[in-house]
């Protein structure tokens, strides 16, 4: 269970937009994007005014890549993802945002229990959470429907958790998912449709035809 350790504001910077993973910094004036929108590196400034013609390969790679970082999933899982999204029926790229989607820690951040993904993966592998009564570490489990997912009853008395159901109430929870803030927990009612994940800008088509080359 390894996980990208780099600094993660490069990230955006590389990309080209901002990706949001650093929760409430993202929404500052300190967002590292805000600042110095251009890639980083030596060149990653001059970049920027020179007319470059993007090729399709690159333009799905960045696709690709864009996902990954997004979710926190490094290249090997989620080359495993697409094979697993390929194998099942219907359209591969939305079966692969439902995967990520389903994710414990993405479940976790979409309750409004962590203020980014990076942050509800490490309140997950402290084992700060149960699925449907049992203990889970493993931010990387796929929750699936009708799974329950709240915080452990020894880890409310934390200062973090005592105040999370007032920091939580102002997010909102997407449609495929039921929260109870007076229990801490949330259920997921079933798989996310593409509609329901509107504010994730990625054409998962792109990376479809990535992995297909
Ligand atoms: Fe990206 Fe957030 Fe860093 Fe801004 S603060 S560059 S949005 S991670």
């Amino acid at each position: 269970m390894s996980k990208y350790i780099g600094p993660v504001c490069k990230l955006c910077r590389r990309e080209g937009e901002k990706l949001f993973l650093k929760g409430a910094r993202c929404l500052s004036p300190k967002c590292a994007f805000e600042r110095r929108g251009f890639a980083p590196g030596m060149h990653g400034k001059d970049a920027q005014f020179r007319r470059q013609r993007v090729s399709d390969y690159t333009r799905q790679l960045r696709e690709k890549q864009k996902a990954r970082r997004v979710y926190g999933v490094l290249e090997a899982q989620f080359r495993r993802y697409y094979s697993e999204a390929l194998k099942k029926r219907g359209m591969t790229g939305l079966n692969l945002l439902q995967t990520l989607e389903s994710r414990l820690d993405n479940v976790v951040y979409r309750l409004g229990y962590a203020e980014s993904r990076g942050m509800a993966r490490v309140l997950v592998t402290h084992g700060h959470f149960n699925v449907n009564g049992r203990r889970t570490d493993v931010p990387s489990m796929v929750v699936r429907p009708g799974d329950v997912v709240e915080v452990r009853e020894g880890s409310r008395p934390r200062t973090y958790f005592t105040s999370l159901a007032e920091t939580a109430e102002g997010r909102l929870v997407p449609s495929w998912l039921e929260r109870d803030l007076g229990r801490l927990s949330g259920k997921m009612v079933k798989r996310p449709e593409r509609h329901e994940m509107s504010d994730i800008r990625l054409n998962e088509q792109l990376i479809v035809e990535f992995y297909s080359r």
